[in-house]
């Protein structure tokens, strides 16, 4: 079982996918996706897996773990890609009044209370970033969407969920690492932060980010890697490169919703939270 079980592994690692435990809900849609979720079982005789639902409604988390050998991520792993942009933060940007936001709870407090640009108005909840005030890991994604903006907190929703996967395929635990946004308010239908509304709520992040000094950085998407890097250039031309932010190396990857429309983008992606894998063990 266990050799059935490691070769399928193998095969979806091969085709740019990757196992992911269950821990939490998960829906078929999800499971159609770049990171394909299963229960654990063992494949079919044609290599697919297991369907355990028969309808779109989010299916209960299983306690029973699969068997996978351990750090399978690293098979096939792309070795640590060269440097690229070194950007230092000036502390200017912070200003006396947000370097006097001592805690990543002073920061969320004030995200939660207070208005910094034309996003906040219109929104249900300001999104301060979540996680582990001692991460290793920071992921930094665009900005809230409905159910971020329902919810009071980042990545939420499917585009959230696939980020569950992806970091369950890398082995890193969801609790482990602080998710934050360039923005922290909802844009109206989900349209790209203008950049006067990034250049008011961005010293948000930098504040975040100087208080968590974590080892390593990742960026989704292009609006976040333009922001965090200050250039105007490509998802490609930023991919695949250890860029540096303060000191702390810094990785650019597609967005997880951008994964959910194009599939195509998923074996890039694998790529990356690889390479963000092995600069967390270095
Ligand atoms: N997309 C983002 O960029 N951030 C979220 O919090 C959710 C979706």
């Amino acid at each position: 079982m266990a050799d059935l079980w490691r070769r399928y592994l193998e095969q979806q690692i091969e085709l740019g996918g990757a196992e992911v435990v269950l821990g939490r809900t998960v829906s078929r849609a999800d499971r159609r996706t770049a990171f394909p979720v299963t229960d654990g079982s063992p494949p079919l005789t044609d290599g697919s897996p297991v369907p355990r639902d028969a309808t779109d409604e989010p299916v209960e988390p299983t306690t029973r773990q699969p068997v996978r050998p351990s750090a399978a991520w690293k098979k096939g792993a792309p070795p640590i890609p060269g440097p690229g942009l070194v950007i230092e933060t000036p502390s200017h940007v912070l200003g006396d009044e947000l370097v006097a936001l001592r805690s990543l709870d002073e920061i969320a407090e004030r995200v939660r209370t207070t208005y910094c640009c034309a996003l906040c108005p219109t929104r249900i909840n300001g999104v301060p970033g979540h996680g582990n005030p001692d991460a290793r890991l920071v992921l930094i994604g665009e900005g809230p969407g409905a159910n971020e903006d329902a919810q009071g907190k980042p990545f939420v929703g499917q585009a959230g969920n696939l980020l569950n996967g992806i970091l369950d395929a890398i082995e890193v635990p969801r609790d482990s690492v602080y998710i934050t946004n360039i923005v922290k308010c909802r844009p109206p239908q989900n349209r790209k932060p203008l950049p006067d509304e990034i250049a008011a709520c961005i010293p948000y992040l930098h504040r975040e980010l100087e208080i968590i000094r974590p080892k390593v950085i990742l960026a989704l998407g292009s609006t976040a890697a333009e922001a965090l890097l200050g250039v105007r250039k490509s998802l490609g031309e930023l991919r695949n490169k250890v860029h540096t932010y303060n000191g702390i190396p810094l990785v650019v990857t597609y967005h997880p919703a951008a994964l959910l429309r194009n599939p195509n983008w998923k074996k890039p992606t694998w790529d990356d939270v690889r390479i963000v894998r092995q600069l967390l063990d270095r």
